[in-house]
């Protein structure tokens, strides 16, 4: 037992900062290709760098976000398989 072992048992998954909520927030954008191509390479770079917010990544969550920007009832079956196959390309690329 060491002393820097606390017991500090947080309900929230350890976020490494506002880059990333910020990053997930572009996601969306990037993930429904609104955003310009430099704007959706810093998306891509960051979750290349960081493994927790990708890991983290729900595609459910996301759909369901896409689809109430967008104002759909539903998510396509099409939206739901193209940001299954982003999320799946980012992370075989931080493999
Ligand atoms: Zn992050």
């Amino acid at each position: 037992m060491s002393a820097d072992e606390e017991p500090t048992v947080s309900p929230v998954v350890e976020h490494c900062g506002s880059e990333c909520d910020e990053a997930l927030d572009r996601l969306f954008a990037f993930l429904d290709s609104e955003l310009v191509p430099s704007d959706a390479e810093q998306v891509r770079a960051h979750l290349a760098d960081c493994r927790p917010c990708l890991e983290e990544f729900d595609v459910e969550a996301v759909v369901k976000k896409v689809v109430r920007r967008s104002c759909q009832e539903a998510a396509p079956a099409e939206l739901r398989v193209r940001i299954h196959e982003q999320l799946m390309v980012l992370r075989v690329h931080t493999d």
